[in-house]
């Protein structure tokens, strides 16, 4: 008998297999926000109307959950087409997320020795993708003012050839958006795939959207976690037909769950509520940087998204102050060394920015 603890024993038989890589890292790890105020997730702090809410609920009781869904989601994708006003001639690609999203692009890309870029800092997710699929990322720094440094990216470009790059616009965390020359410009010099994720592009003054078709090398996410359906993971990509048969080689065949479906279609039979969340947001917004502007030491970072970036004194000693008081938000001034002490504050409801703005009154006096 083997007497040795079963632990011991799991770890070398993971030794002997996991990838190294694998094992070097630590598992993403989501805060806990039980009774919190929750600013730490970029989601809507509101829910849906009562109308949406009872379209919700029938379309969910006639789901049949001993089947599997439709696997070519073809009744969402003709409502998400619709929502969109998407042009026949684009492909388009769902996912349980845009995550799912992500990790399919970069699987579908990560041939010997290529290479993953963007700028950085930027959403954690293109690094850890790439690494999962074992493609090398290069993160090119953005400017101090969280600008695109295009001098920088079109050198980088020029040195690496990466297979895909990655520009979240606006940008999580800074909140940036980046101009459409720089956009362009970089769709010129690419070698690879551009994928432009513009998860947060509804609080934004433009798209890029209508041009997808413009360009062969580019792929357009979006998703509808941050207007309002965080819970039902749905994520999506509009390009060229042929980059999208590519994709639909990798997608698991029933990625999008029957539930979710459902919800969709239901929720997107008469959107005219997201678009009210997103504009209570985006006044909210601009109430909060008012507000937080006033505080001080505290600088807030112009956004287009549904969130501020802030820098203060001492990140780390706020972030647990506003904890202790229960508010939860995210702290970044570890992510990047352009991110010292820097906090990322999801836009709440009325109500929230202003216990939030209380709080801050109290610990930055
Ligand atoms: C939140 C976020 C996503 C993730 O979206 P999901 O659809 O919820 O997976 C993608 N990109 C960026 C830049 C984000 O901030």
């Amino acid at each position: 008998m083997n007497d040795r603890p079963r632990g011991v024993a799991a770890l070398e038989a993971i030794a002997a297999v996991v990838r190294p890589e694998i094992r070097a890292l630590a598992a993403y790890v989501v805060a806990p926000a039980d009774g919190m105020v929750k600013l730490d997730a970029n989601e809507s702090p509101h829910g849906v109307t009562a109308e949406a809410a009872a379209r919700l609920a029938v379309a969910l009781a006639r789901v049949a959950v001993n089947r599997y869904p439709d696997g070519a989601a073809e009744t969402v994708k003709a409502a998400l087409r619709r929502a969109l006003a998407l042009p026949p001639a684009l492909g388009l690609i769902m996912g349980n997320g845009s995550d799912e999203l992500i990790q399919l692009i970069v699987t579908l890309l990560a041939r010997p020795g290529a290479v993953v870029m963007a700028p950085e800092p930027t959403f954690v997710m293109y690094r850890i993708s790439a690494l999962h699929a074992g493609a090398r990322f290069v993160g090119v720094p953005l400017r101090p003012d969280f600008t695109l440094d295009r001098t920088a990216m079109i050198a980088a470009i020029e040195r690496e050839r990466p297979a895909a790059i990655f520009l979240a616009s606006p940008n999580n965390p800074t909140g940036a958006q980046y101009s459409g020359d720089d956009v362009e410009a970089l769709l010129r010099a690419a070698p690879g795939l551009v994928v432009i994720d513009e998860a947060y592009a509804g609080f934004a003054q433009t798209s890029l959207l209508s041009r997808v078709a413009e360009f062969p090398n580019l792929l357009l996410m979006g998703t509808l976690s941050k207007i309002g359906m965080a819970g039902l993971r749905l994520g999506y990509a509009v390009a060229a037909p042929e980059w999208i048969e590519e994709l639909n080689k990798l997608r698991p065949p029933y990625n999008v769950n029957s539930l979710t479906q459902a919800a969709v279609g239901a929720l997107l039979a008469d959107p005219g509520w997201i678009g009210q969340q997103v504009a209570a947001i985006s006044l909210e917004r601009r109430r909060l940087a008012a507000a937080l502007a006033q505080l001080r030491g505290v600088v807030v970072f112009p956004s287009q998204a549904n969130f501020l970036l802030v820098r203060v004194a001492d990140a780390n000693r706020l972030y647990d102050a506003l904890k202790a008081k229960r508010i939860l938000v995210k702290n970044v001034s570890g992510a990047h060394a352009l991110l010292a002490n820097c906090l990322r504050i999801t836009v709440g409801t009325s109500e929230e920015n202003a216990l939030l703005i209380a709080a801050l009154a109290e610990l930055t006096p």
